[in-house]
């Protein structure tokens, strides 16, 4: 047996934790530079707000219903997420973090007329440990749980757990459950599956193994098999090993010179290298891009990259920044008015086995020495305390995040006030 557990809303939810007054309220999250909406709470769903609206298209509706709106603050969402997997952990011995709002738990461990139960008090725990309200799912297989938790946010009176154990259960719950919906099978599969007259999940169960792969592929057939109740999609409990690191956000306004906007890409590097020594890793290759807007109305799209093979595999962010600058140089042409700009490290290996190069003329200790200072006194006194100068100070190209709340979970300063 396996269970799913989601966070309703997540981001919405995060911001509720922390602001009493918005329970019950419309609330929605906006993305990056709060372009569009990216989260909703039940209010605002019910308002009519849709998942990537543009914010500027329904800035004066949201007034009018008096919604909260927020720009998206991921270092409080993930800190949550991380609160929310730890108090998972106590209850099942498996745990797959599939996303930052979704979990897998295998439930093999418990008695089939306890599912439930336990599921609601799992649902219970997080709520008061975290304040996140969360949908559980139980089935037979990942796919099956994965229905389960639809029906468990979306059908009145189930009290946010719903379990499909029983065969009649499993039929009963296919039968009206759109195949679109499946955990897997996406809106692509669905239109052309409706071409052939399949609309629901238990068709699509009850077709030829043959005629799925056939006209589809592998993956879907594991899902047929899935629905049916086979499982053969294992809970993943060591996360893949990382391939890239990429951070690229857009400017908040448009820059044009090179001098601009080397300091957004100095800061970006500076996140990546970060990010890398996180997880003691070093990179072998760093490729730079920036681009204007697709959509701009006087120039022509211009989105060039240019990468490089470092010569020796490093997280040194003095060394990354003195190989990303030259190539922005090379890639940027004056005149424009560039939107974005990114950098994404790769050819990743675990630190300490890096191969060192052959004429290696860094001082690898010093420099270890040197980011670990650099990364302490950040942990310490919040990120950006301290900063290479070529990423500005004043940070005029910074994205747009007008209604963003605090960093209440990993800030001293910013913790939330309590007035007696
Ligand atoms: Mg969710």
């Amino acid at each position: 047996m396996f269970a799913i557990v989601d966070c309703n809303n997540f981001y919405a939810s995060c911001e509720r934790v922390f602001n009493a007054r918005l329970r019950d309220r419309p609330v929605v999250v906006l993305s990056n530079n709060d372009g569009c909406v990216i989260a909703r709470s039940n209010e605002a769903k019910a308002l009519g707000f849709k998942m990537g609206d543009p914010y500027f298209k329904i800035r004066e509706l949201a007034e009018q219903h008096g919604v909260t709106v927020f720009s998206s603050n991921y270092t409080l969402y993930g800190d949550m997420s991380s609160r929310v997997m730890e108090t998972l952990r106590p209850f099942s011995p498996e745990i797959e973090e599939y996303s930052i709002d979704e979990a897998f738990l295998n439930f093999a461990h418990v008695p089939v007329d306890q599912l439930t139960a336990h599921a609601g008090e799992i649902r219970r725990t997080v709520k008061q440990w975290t304040g996140i309200p969360v949908s559980v799912g139980i089935g037979r297989t990942k796919t099956l749980s994965k229905v389960a938790n639809h029906i468990a946010k979306k059908r009145p009176g189930t009290e946010g757990v719903f379990a499909i154990v029983t065969e009649e259960e499993r039929i009963d719950t296919l039968d009206t459950f759109p195949i679109g919906e499946v955990w897997g099978i996406g809106s692509r599969w669905a239109a052309s599956l409706a071409r052939h007259g399949i609309a629901t999940a238990r068709q699509y169960a009850e077709l030829p193994d043959d005629w799925i792969r056939r006209t589809m592929n592998v993956v879907a057939l594991r899902t047929a098999w899935e629905l049916r109740g086979e499982s053969c999609i294992p809970l993943e409990l060591a996360p893949p090993p990382r391939q890239s690191i990429t951070v690229s956000r857009s400017f908040g306004r448009r820059l044009s010179t090179l001098e601009e906007i080397q300091e957004p890409l100095i800061a970006y590097i500076s996140r990546a290298a970060e990010k890398l020594r996180q997880e003691r890793m070093v990179a072998g290759h760093l490729l730079v891009f920036l681009h204007n807007s697709p959509h701009a109305k006087n120039e022509a799209f211009y989105g060039p990259s240019l990468g490089t093979n470092l010569p020796h595999q490093s997280s040194d962010t003095a060394e990354l920044i003195r190989h990303a600058c030259p190539m922005l140089a090379r890639l940027h042409r004056p005149g424009l008015a560039y939107k974005k700009c990114g950098v994404i490290l790769s050819d990743l290996s675990p630190e300490g086995q890096a191969q060192p190069g052959l004429f290696d003329q860094l001082d690898t200790d010093r420099s270890s020495r040197l980011m670990q200072a650099l990364d302490r006194v950040n942990a310490q006194h919040g990120r950006n305390s301290l900063v290479y100068a070529g990423s500005g100070l004043a940070r005029e190209w910074a994205a747009a995040a007008a209604m963003k709340s605090q960093h209440f979970t990993t800030n001293w300063q910013q913790v939330l006030h309590v007035r007696a």
